[in-house]
């Protein structure tokens, strides 16, 4: 690792915060994996975009690699710096425009938190559409940088469907502006999106122009216990052809009963279902919404359920799934992140049950997920004898036959989380050779001397 000083700072970056302090260096150079141990050489934290370009330029003549940084809620290990990288967090970056209602659009910095473009859009009788249980600390230059997508893809999409522009500076310090707000523009190819999801591979994004969405109306929230996980399919299939849902989550009966130690919360039904169904969608009529649940139970769908009676039951009715990550973060899970056509969600779902009772007998094994999009996450919690990386690396075994499955049905190892560190080694499950080799070229043209997050999403 090359050695640094605040001389050096002081004399090529003046202006910019900086800090070599162990302990921050410690906390922003980790995510929420810790799979990894940190070492960067520094953490900068600009306070605009010319900052930013002045930090790459230093960067890159001085050889250093960068980790751009967002709030670190990260479950791939991109933030995560191990290198003696410089971390760039953009955290002091949080400017936020005026909501534009008449284009029902924000412009934020990119170190704006996410839960604070919910709240400025809801004062603003408006609705930003990406949620998820993070969005208290994740920046949404982070949502951006990954693509985020969260509980309600199924009705306003995934981050990608919000952004109507962005503003980054590439690896070599160009600024470039994207889109700036247009919603028609035929004019080549679009960099914005090659820039969504490029986990901060590509360029430092400093800023976007947002969409919003009209104030949904007023929501239905069921908690619904299902007999075994054939029934989900069906059950949603029913569900959309019925309602208007903007949620359809799925967990399993281990879940519950660890949110319920964590959060002293009671069990939602009266007797335990082997999995769960959470909906969330547009308010109906009280006799139609019965005539389907008893459709449900007659079918075999559901066991039992509960429907929200106001906001707060709905809020205490999502806590069950909202609160599942939270609740094993302390077992240190190793997280998968798959996703397939929602059509192949069943079968899929039915190889990897075997697969799991094959090659963790002796793990616990949580399911959970957005499964209305094709989303699952598969947690297997580390035993409390077992060493971190013996646990590691047999997980990482399992990845290789999980991950066959997942391509056999021609599907993703990472839905919403990103490739980052952890995935990077199975890439070719879901990308071409071709494919591969064509962001590998993309990769040099916006960062030819490879110091933005090097080892992330492309092997180095
Ligand atoms: C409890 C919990 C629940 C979660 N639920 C979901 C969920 O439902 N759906 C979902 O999609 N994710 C979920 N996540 C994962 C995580 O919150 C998202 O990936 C989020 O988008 C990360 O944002 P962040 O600001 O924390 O980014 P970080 O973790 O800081 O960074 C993530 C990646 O983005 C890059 N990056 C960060 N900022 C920038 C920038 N300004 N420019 C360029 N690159 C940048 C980093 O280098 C890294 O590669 C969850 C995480 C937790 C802890």
């Amino acid at each position: 690792m090359k050695s640094i000083d605040n001389q050096f700072f002081q004399t090529h970056l003046q202006g910019v915060d900086v800090s070599l302090d162990s302990q921050i260096l410690d906390t922003y150079g980790r995510d929420w994996t810790h799979l990894r141990e940190p070492a960067p050489s520094a953490v900068l934290f600009p306070r605009d975009t010319d900052q930013v370009q002045q930090i790459v330029h230093q960067a890159r003549e001085h050889g250093f690699a960068i980790v751009p940084s967002g709030g670190r809620t990260g479950l791939s290990g991109g933030a995560v710096a191990a290198d003696g990288e410089w971390v760039v967090s953009l955290e002091k970056m949080r400017t936020m425009g005026e909501v534009n209602i008449t284009e029902s659009c924000v412009d934020v910095e990119a170190g704006v938190v996410t839960a604070t473009i919910q709240q400025a859009a809801g004062h603003s009788g408006l609705f930003y559409g990406v949620d998820f249980a993070s969005a208290g600390s994740s920046q949404i230059g982070g949502n951006i940088a990954t693509n985020a997508g969260g509980i309600r893809v199924l009705r306003y999409g995934l981050t990608r469907d919000q952004i109507l522009g962005l503003t980054a500076v590439t690896g070599t310090g160009e600024l470039l502006a994207l889109n700036q707000g247009l919603i028609k523009n035929a004019t080549g190819y679009d960099l914005r999106h090659l820039l969504i999801g490029s986990e901060g591979t590509l360029a430092i994004i400093t800023g976007a122009t947002l969409k919003l969405w009209p104030k949904p109306p007023l929501r239905d929230v069921l908690l619904l216990g299902l007999p075994d996980h054939q029934a989900v399919m069906p059950l949603f299939a029913s569900a959309s052809h019925s309602f208007k849902l903007s949620a359809f989550e799925f967990f399993s009966q281990a879940c519950v009963e660890h949110v319920c130690t964590h959060a002293g919360l009671q069990p939602p039904l009266d007797q335990p279902a082997s999995y769960y169904a959470l909906l969330e969608l547009d308010q109906v009529d009280e006799p139609l919404m019965l005539d389907w649940f008893e459709q449900a139970m007659d079918s075999g769908w559901i066991e039992d359920g509960v429907i929200s009676q106001s906001h707060e039951q709905s809020q205490q009715l999502w806590a069950y799934r909202e609160r599942i990550s939270e609740s094993i973060a302390p077992r240190k899970p190793y997280k998968n992140d798959i996703a397939v056509r929602v059509g192949s969600v069943p079968a899929l779902l039915e190889q990897l049950d075997e697969l799991v009772k094959q090659h963790y007998p002796d793990f616990e094994v949580l399911w959970y997920g957005h499964i209305g999009d094709g989303n699952l996450h598969l947690n297997v919690l580390k035993p409390d004898t077992m060493a971190l990386d013996t646990f590691k690396s047999q997980c990482e075994q399992v990845n290789e036959l999980v991950f066959a499955a997942v391509q056999n049905h021609l599907g993703s190892i990472s839905a919403e989380h990103g490739v980052g560190l952890l995935k990077q080694p199975w890439l070719n499950f879901s990308r071409s050779a071709a494919e591969i080799e064509l962001m590998r070229c993309i990769k040099r043209q916006f960062d030819p001397d490879g110091i933005l997050n090097p080892g992330k999403l492309l092997s180095g």
